[in-house]
């Protein structure tokens, strides 16, 4: 095989055993790697019901056939397990060297189950394995574990760590790489620390598999050269997501006071043209020529990356105007390891809750010396930062006195930055993205907004699956960022074109959305397994914040989502997935996709429907 490795590593943390395990071309061919290696693998070998803190979850780090080849954005790599947070299917998408030196190692992807007794780091180097003592790294912040490790592994070495929250099991820790990139949203972290994995280090000293590195070399080269020339490319590196805060502004979707207004009226001192007056650097990820981390220096004085929705969700929403401060919680929300979405949301909704005085604690909007400590707290699990450490959802039932209504997630994860009272086909994308309430699937806002905001016509269902082929499948499958493409216009069919100079195979766009169709409903049947008969399109319906609670300032005063019509649209989205009408795929939709194991086992669960 070219492009891949053919190979994955099997990592028992109980029995402290790795081994290498070969996979064949069906599987990178119906799979291709990333996403959809990760649903492969958790379909397979995932039990209803397993708790996802036992050691019989799997942790999946799974890169991709152009992962760490010479091309643009090829520095990604998905983490992915049974969420803790929301109980179904997580993951997310890392930029690290460990992906690329996990592949030239010689590894498409490593699985990780049982648990350590004791602290331990992964020290992967080529064929040599071992698992090293992590006593002096447990609690420390991910920066300081990575500082340490990088030491004695040296500069490109690749490595993940989790910070306190990993280790502490807030529900929505993330797994940490090169001080600022993160992913795995919906507690990926926490399940590493569930393990007593600290870290895990890759070192690879063998050349990538392409067909042809000659070609690979020349495409990649002019790839890169394409990305450098689209006309808004020296914007992108001046503010790189930042400038979406004033757009989200001007259009009414910025996340303000825990979603019940898309207008915050300090947004100006949290965006994109204040940003650049205080940045000093960009950082990114590996292989990337259009780095969109752009650093600036936190109301602390020390270096904090930021994008649009660590500040949307750190400013706007907990109603705090202060980029420095902003900064200042992102800092500590990267050191700690905590999704800074997921941290926003909850910490909005405590404010909110304690404005409503449904929980003794006293914080207002904007509080700043308030939410700093309680930021620590959620990390390390003290006092009120422990019930918060659960994430919204759950905080939500505990609260109770309908608090539930606003509490801002789609099956457990919390939204990401869009306000959505006005914007149908973001909702749907929200609605029916593959790990809860996230954005990543299907940025489908501004085109949402440009075709008409009271529109729930059927082309916005068809717009959403247009996007989730191409971000939820394919980009996350191949692992390469999205964002050449999604913000740039650096074309889609450079994609299969790469891919089959990579693996020296002819692969067409047609053949990447079937893959992408087969991910998409495998995913969905992780889900539906696992919920069974409490599986239903409530699951697929944001929260009634945005149906029932109008916004009361800008310009859409008034706006909210119109229940009936969504259902409508969501029924319409589901008819043109092949799903019946709890959102279900049928017998047929999974046979044709290849997926005849999946329809045995779904149709004994939740019976399906041919
Ligand atoms: S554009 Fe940003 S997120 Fe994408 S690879 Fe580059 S640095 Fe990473």
């Amino acid at each position: 095989m070219y492009g891949w490795n053919g190979k994955l590593l099997r990592v028992d943390l109980t029995r402290r055993k790795v081994v290498v395990q070969e996979y064949g071309a069906e599987m990178a061919k119906n799979f291709l790697g990333g996403r959809g290696f990760a649903a492969k693998i958790l379909w397979d070998e995932l039990t209803v019901g397993m708790d996802p803190f036992s050691p019989e979850n799997r942790l999946i780090f799974a890169a991709g056939p152009l992962t760490g080849f010479a091309l643009p954005n090829s520095g990604k790599l998905v983490v992915a397990a049974k969420s803790p947070l929301t109980g179904g299917y997580g993951d997310g998408n890392v930029g690290t060297f460990a992906g690329v030196q996990m592949r030239r190692a010689g590894y498409d992807a490593a699985v990780i189950e049982g648990k350590a007794e004791k602290p331990k780091v992964l020290l992967v180097k080529d064929s040599q394995f071992e698992f090293l003592d992590a006593k002096d790294l447990w609690g420390l912040t991910s920066f300081e574990a990575e500082r340490k490790l990088r030491a004695n592994y040296g500069k490109t070495a690749g490595i993940l760590s989790i910070g306190q929250a990993g280790e502490n099991l807030v529900k929505f820790a993330i797994i940490a790489s090169q001080e600022g990139r993160s992913g795995g949203r919906p507690g990926i972290g926490a399940v590493m620390g569930s393990k007593n994995l600290k870290a895990a280090v890759f070192v690879g000293s063998g050349e990538l598999p392409a067909a042809s590195p000659k070609d690979m070399k020349e495409q990649g080269l002019q790839a890169y050269r394409e990305v450098l020339a689209k006309p808004d490319y020296a914007f992108w590196k001046r503010q790189g997501t930042m400038s979406t805060i004033e757009w989200s502004n001007e259009n009414s979707v910025l996340p303000t006071h825990n979603y019940s207004e898309g207008v915050f009226e300090y947004a100006e001192g949290i965006g994109g043209f204040t940003m650049e007056k205080m940045k000093v650097s960009n950082r990114g990820c590996p292989n990337c020529n259009m780095t969109c981390g752009n650093v600036v220096k936190d109301a602390d004085g020390r270096d904090a990356e930021l994008d649009y929705e660590n500040v949307a969700m750190l400013g706007a929403d907990i109603g705090l105007g202060d980029l420095g401060k902003v900064a200042a919680l992102n800092r500590m929300a990267d050191e700690y390891g905590l999704d800074t979405i997921s941290l926003g949301s909850v910490i909005a909704f405590a404010i909110e809750a304690s404005e409503k005085g449904l929980v003794e604690e006293k914080i207002v909007w904007g509080d700043y010396d308030k939410i700093k400590p309680l930021v620590g707290d959620i990390a390390y699990r003290r006092g009120f930062g422990d019930l918060l450490a659960e994430g919204v959802q759950s905080v939500a039932e505990k609260v109770g006195n309908g608090s539930d209504r606003w509490a801002m997630h789609v099956k457990g994860l919390e939204v990401t930055a869009y306000d959505c009272h006005a914007a149908p086909a973001m909702a749907l994308a929200y609605g029916t993205s593959l790990s809860g309430a996230h954005h990543k699937d299907a940025w489908v806002i501004s085109w949402d907004i440009e075709k008409g905001r009271e529109s729930y016509g059927e082309e916005k269902a068809d717009k959403v699956i247009e996007l989730q082929r191409i971000r939820s499948g394919v980009f996350e499958c191949l692992t390469t960022c999205r964002f050449p493409h999604a913000e740039l216009g650096f074309e889609f069919e450079w994609y299969p074109k790469l891919l089959s100079v990579a693996t020296g195979q002819e692969i067409t766009r047609n053949d990447l959305d079937i893959v992408a169709d087969r991910v998409f409903n495998l995913v969905r049947a992780v889900w539906i397994r696992e919920f069974g008969t409490k599986w239903s399109k409530e699951m697929d319906t944001p929260p009634a914040r945005w149906f029932d609670e109008p916004l009361t300032k800008g310009p859409l005063k008034g706006s909210r989502l119109d229940r009936a019509k969504y259902d409508a649209l969501l029924q319409a989205y589901y008819r043109k997935r092949g799903w019946d009408d709890r959102g279900i795929p049928t017998g047929k939709t999974l046979n044709a996709l290849g997926l005849g194991d999946v329809a045995s086992q779904l149709r004994e669960r939740v019976g399906l429907r041919d």
